[in-house]
Parts: structure tokens; C-alpha cells; sequence
């Protein structure tokens, strides 16, 4: 029997928004496996003794581990925070199978992007074109993201940050605003969304200037306006032209 990958978004955090079609995948699944933080998201409504925790890092020995298990006929279910397709799970999975030349049914359901829940938390901040930026330069080259956050900023994109600093990366952050800042106003508006739809969620709408004020770490999204994007009631929004 040909095994099934499910390779799954659960959203930012609360059940509610995970797809119906990710809720069946984890049911349907002999074995889930996802990194620990992921895992205890959905632990709350699946089957435990299904689960598969690993920590961070792991990420290849993860989709080794799902092939194997793959090769024996089960249904995986392989979850990624957000989208797993975005700085997720479904491309590492994809190469490895193409590498092993695995014949595996594989069937990819997205979530909810960080940026996604980011902006509904904050307003109406992505109305316009955007760009998604990762400050890891773990994988890619510090000076390649240089050159798209400048190409970003010069096209007047709103700019989403994910990555923005972590224990060891701390200075990437710094080295973005000032490339924004070579572009936009000083006031331009920022918003800074922590443990989207979880428990401990918070939201903070600041200014490019004042940004670094505000705690940062890697569960944190930001999202950077655009020349048009503006705060009202505390809500911040990029008008298309609409009315305002
Ligand atoms: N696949 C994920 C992104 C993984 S990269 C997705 O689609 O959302 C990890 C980065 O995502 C974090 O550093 C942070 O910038 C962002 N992130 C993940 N979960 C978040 C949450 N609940 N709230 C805010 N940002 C989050």
C-alpha cells in the first residue's frame, strides 16, 4: 500500500482557524509530526498517541522520519505553523521525495500565514501589494535580503517581517529599519503583532522611528505601511483610494 502525506498549515495558534480540511487530515493520519511548539497547539483535539514531537533545527530529520513511516503505508500528517508552504515544512518535504524519488501520494492543505493573522489583528494593514521578507539569513544570504528589503522599499510595498530577531540575530532588525527609513517617513506606521491568535497574543502600533522600542523575538510579525498607510481609531489600514 502506497503511503499519504498530508502536509499540513494549522494557522497561527487557535482551532478556529485551522481549515476544516487540516482538521481531517489530522484525523484521518495514523502519525502526526510537527516541531513541539506546533504540536501542543493541537494537542488539545487530536488523538495524542498519534503525535510526534521534535524540536527546532530538526527540520530535515523530521521529513525523514514522515518518509519512513511513509514507506510502511501509513498516512502522515507533516504540520507547519501558519502555512507550510511558507518558510515551512512543504518545500523541505518536497525536495527530500524528489531526492529519494519516494512514490508518496502527497496532498498540501494551507492555513493562515502569520502576516495573514498579523493584519487582521492590527486592521486593514495589506490592502495594497506587499512583500514578505525573512530576516533568517541562516539559508539565505544577509546581503540578498538586503537587496529585497531596498527593492521593497523603493516600490513602496507594505513590508511583512518574519524572523525579525532571535537570541543570536539581533542586529538584522536594526540593519531593516534603517534601509526603510532611506525610503519612507519616519512615521510611517508599524505594527507589531506577538503570538498571533494564541493565548498570549499582543499587539503594539508604533512608528518606523520607534519600532525598536518594543519587544521583538521570533514569535513576532511586523508589518511595515506604505507611503498611504495610516492609524485610525487604532486600527491601522492602507487606503486603496476608495474613499480616503
Ligand atoms: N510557516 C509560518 C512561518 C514560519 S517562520 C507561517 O506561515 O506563518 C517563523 C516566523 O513566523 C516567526 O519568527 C514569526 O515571525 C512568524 N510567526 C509564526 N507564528 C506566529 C504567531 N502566532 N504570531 C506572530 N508571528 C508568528
Amino acid at each position: 500500500m502506497k503511503g499519504k502525506i498530508f502536509i499540513v498549515g494549522i494557522g497561527p495558534g487557535a482551532r478556529e482557524h485551522i481549515s476544516l480540511r487540516a482538521l481531517e487530515a489530522l484525523e484521518e493520519a495514523d502519525i502526526i509530526i510537527g516541531y513541539k511548539t506546533y504540536t501542543r497547539l493541537v494537542a488539545g483535539f487530536v488523538d495524542k498517541k498519534k503525535i510526534i514531537s521534535s524540536g527546532m533545527r530538526q527540520e530535515l530529520a523530521r521529513c525523514r522520519e514522515a518518509l519512513q513511516l511513509l514507506h510502511d503505508g501509513k498516512q502522515v500528517a507533516l504540520i507547519s505553523g501558519g502555512d507550510p508552504g511558507i518558510y515551512g515544512m512543504a518545500g523541505i518535504m518536497l525536495e527530500l521525495i524528489e531526492r529519494e524519488k519516494a512514490d508518496v501520494e502527497v496532498e498540501m492543505i494551507p492555513g493562515i500565514t502569520s502576516c495573514i493573522a498579523a493584519a487582521a489583528i492590527l486592521g486593514a494593514p495589506i490592502m495594497n501589494d506587499f512583500a514578505v521578507v525573512s530576516l533568517s539569513d541562516l539559508l539565505t544570504d544577509w546581503e540578498l535580503i538586503k537587496t529585497r528589503l531596498e527593492c521593497a522599499a523603493r516600490g513602496d510595498f507594505v513590508v511583512c517581517i518574519y524572523n525579525p530577531r532571535s537570541k543570536t540575530r539581533t542586529t538584522q532588525i536594526e540593519q531593516a529599519r534603517e534601509i526603510l527609513l532611506g525610503y519612507r517617513d519616519k512615521a510611517t506606521p508599524v505594527g507589531i503583532v506577538r503570538n498571533a491568535m494564541r493565548d498570549d497574543q499582543s499587539r503594539i502600533i508604533t512608528t518606523l522611528e520607534k519600532m525598536l522600542s518594543h519587544p521583538i523575538d521570533m514569535t513576532t510579525t511586523i508589518i511595515i505601511g506604505n507611503s498611504k498607510t495610516l492609524v485610525a481609531h487604532d486600527r491601522m489600514m492602507t487606503p486603496r483610494g476608495y474613499i480616503l
